[in-house]
């Protein structure tokens, strides 16, 4: 059994070396008992005229065997070519990848025009307001004919884009196509030639979502320890997050003077940006109002 199982992998298939050492060997016996039983075990075997000794019905089995294995992958083959023929001929049912080469066609957009909208939706689903895991929503569905331009995309939470259905309805603040064409760089995207295409790095990304923090940031101060702190913090990841909890800060009593603001390196460090502030409590914010006039007549401020 074992020198068949030897015999089913040498070449050619079905044969085994006629060298009664090598023998004993793969059919793990002493040479001895190999002496003894030899012409037993061999007795199904033949010497061929290239003095090996060959079994005729392994050699059959086994081009059986590598025909069906021969048929088994041309067949597998000619189905995986069917199914790209079909795939290319179907419009009808074009991949989503497709479908966004087509709508890229008709308009893109860069990242930071992408920041930029989001600064304009404080951060957050225009639908629901959530602010974490904000994805591109194409208004005008990508499958309708939308494009990919900026005009055509608004932030919206995982789950208001999942259970959104067919409609077009843009949720956007109403200005906000007025402000995107003011500021955006590639507004005008929507007439760039079809070839064109943005070379976005993770590097760029990273800045330009720093960039929009630091637009909205309304102490800009020290913004090289801002960027390390924006990186070592993760903040590059949660910008909806990041804008949300700022414009509730901006929000505060006490940041209506500057000089209460933290650093924007110490807002991110500290944590800062993860905190809610409180409502200020009106006792509070008169002791901050006192204070200021005490340090207006001292003539600290
Ligand atoms: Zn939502």
């Amino acid at each position: 059994m074992l020198l068949l199982c030897k015999a089913w992998r040498e070449e050619p298939p079905g044969s085994i070396p006629n060298d009664d050492a090598v023998l004993a060997r793969w059919a793990r016996i002493t040479p001895d008992r190999w002496t003894e039983c030899r012409t037993r075990v061999l007795a199904p075997f033949t010497l061929g005229p290239d003095s090996r000794w060959h079994q005729k019905r392994l050699r059959l089995e086994y081009q059986k065997f590598a025909t069906r294995r021969r048929a088994a992958s041309e067949a597998g083959q000619s189905a995986a070519l069917q199914k790209w023929k079909k795939e290319k001929s179907d419009n009808g049912h074009q991949t989503r990848s497709q479908r966004l080469i087509a709508a890229r066609k008709l308009g893109t957009h860069t990242e930071a025009e992408w920041y930029q909208l989001l600064a304009f939706c404080e951060g957050k689903c225009v639908r629901c307001g959530a602010t974490d895991s904000l994805v591109k929503d194409h208004i005008k569905p990508i499958y309708q004919g939308g494009s990919d331009s900026i005009l055509n995309l608004q932030p919206l939470c995982a789950t208001c884009n999942r259970s959104k259905g067919p409609e077009n309805k843009d949720y956007r603040p109403s200005d906000t196509v007025e402000r995107l064409r003011n500021v955006c760089e590639t507004s005008a995207s929507v007439c760039l030639p079809s070839s064109y295409s943005f070379p976005i790095t993770e590097k760029k990304k990273q800045e330009s979502a720093f960039a929009t923090f630091w637009d909205a940031y309304p102490k800009k101060l020290g913004m090289n320890r801002a960027r390390e702190c924006w990186i070592s913090c993760g903040c590059e990841t949660r910008l909806g997050e990041v804008l949300a909890s700022l414009n509730s800060w901006k929000a505060t009593e006490q940041w209506k003077d500057v000089q209460y603001i933290p650093y924007p390196a110490r807002w991110l460090s500290d944590g800062l940006w993860k905190e809610n502030p409180r409502p200020q409590k009106p006792e509070v914010s008169n002791l901050v109002a006192q204070k200021r006039e005490l340090e207006r007549k001292l003539g600290i401020a």
